[in-house]
């Protein structure tokens, strides 16, 4: 999920993963105290004074920051095992997200990298509930019990809620993984899981409607933004599948321009620009000599080259000698292609076949092609 954060600090780096913090957190932290202080610590350990509410949920904010962390840092260490690149993990209003360069490659490194961090919240949820049985045996302070019971209860219920079978949290994952294994299709598995977070979306949804008809406001709103977020993440995915597909089964020979206008070498200037540049509105043009791709040649070189001159001067004389870069392979795939022209920051590449030029890819036709796959795709998952 690239860019979607757009203002965040970086809090630490914890094993080589930045963690950040997004500025809907802190607006989040600030409610979560705020609630715990005033309505929930009040009624479960009543007869305290109004100052140690506001520092058992001050605590308890920053201890659950660190519990999400823990939870995206197990799921982070996993994916660096299985050789998956993480970005880094940022907490957000709806928890935290450890931001993934690229898919899992096999079900078992998409299931145990799902599966960690519910195992991780319950093992956090296990060692503070046995704190609190420590604490309640020394017969320590009631505030020091009443956040660590909220604590340990509030992992638990993460771990839980990330394990209902709805993509893309955890539980989603997880099927998504098992499916995926069964049959050995990533799209059908994804369209599955996918339509389980579309549902439990649509269920949070209801539930928050319900809350706010029998009272609870906040509660209600809560559930409602978190079953739309849900909903959308659920769609996204499944169209970043669908991009993938399309894209990396695609050889690039299937979607280039076949037979590009090429330049001999021996051209001058002034009728490569009569013939070519006025002729045919390319920007460039690949220069060739017998089929041979050799150069590239186009106004940005003919601007270095006083008018005058132009009678001549031969292409030969201006062109850019072609570069390993600039060139793919007719069965090169169109994702490989797309990653190379961002790399080199270029929107077309010439499609060679040993040495002869057979085709000219340019980033216009992937678009096109993006928009017509999305358009297709769309209409069955109507
Ligand atoms: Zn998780």
């Amino acid at each position: 999920m690239p860019h979607i954060f757009s203002r965040r600090l970086k809090l630490f780096s914890l094993f080589g993963f930045d963690v950040w913090i997004d500025a809907s957190w802190i607006l989040l932290a600030g409610l979560i105290s705020w609630t715990l202080a005033e309505m929930v610590f009040p009624s479960a350990t009543p007869h305290l004074a109004r100052a140690t509410y506001w520092w058992m949920a001050i605590a308890t904010t920053i201890g659950l920051m660190f519990s999400i962390v823990f939870h995206e840092m197990s799921h982070s260490l996993v994916a660096r095992r299985y050789g998956l690149p993480i970005r880094g993990i940022t907490l957000f209003i709806f928890g935290g997200v450890a931001e993934m360069e690229q898919e899992p490659s096999s079900p078992k490194a998409e299931f145990l990298m799902a599966v960690a961090g519910p195992v991780a919240s319950f093992l956090l949820c296990a060692v503070l509930f046995a704190l609190l049985r420590l604490v309640s045996v020394m017969s320590g302070p009631d505030a020091v019990k009443g956040t660590l019971w909220y604590l340990a209860s509030l992992n638990g219920i993460l771990a839980l809620f990330n394990l209902v079978p709805a993509f893309p949290l955890d539980g989603g994952r997880m099927l998504r993984a098992a499916l995926w294994h069964w049959r050995g299709d990533l799209t059908w598995a994804t369209r599955i899981a996918s339509d389980g977070g579309d549902l439990f979306g649509v269920v949070l949804i209801v539930l928050g409607i319900v809350s706010i008809l029998s009272g609870d406001l906040v509660g209600g709103v809560w559930r409602i933004l978190i079953g739309i977020f849900l909903r959308g993440a659920a769609t996204a995915s499944y169209q970043e599948i669908l991009t993938r597909n399309a894209f990396d089964s695609l050889p690039v020979s299937r979607i280039m321009t076949k037979q590009p206008v090429a330049v001999s070498p021996d051209v001058l200037i002034a009728s490569f620009i009569d013939d070519f540049i006025y002729r045919h509105h390319h920007r460039t043009f690949p220069v060739t000599s017998q089929g041979r791709l050799i150069g590239t040649v186009g106004t940005e070189q003919i601007a270095t080259i006083d008018r005058t001159a132009w009678p001549l001067t031969s292409v030969a004389q201006i062109m850019v000698k072609t570069q390993a870069d600039d060139v793919v392979t007719p069965d090169t795939d169109t994702l490989s292609a797309l990653t190379q022209m961002r790399r080199i920051g270029r929107s077309r590449l010439w499609v060679v076949d040993q040495g002869q030029l057979v085709g000219v890819l340019s980033l216009h036709d992937i678009l096109e092609l993006l928009s017509a796959t999305l358009a297709l795709k769309q209409t069955r998952l109507g």
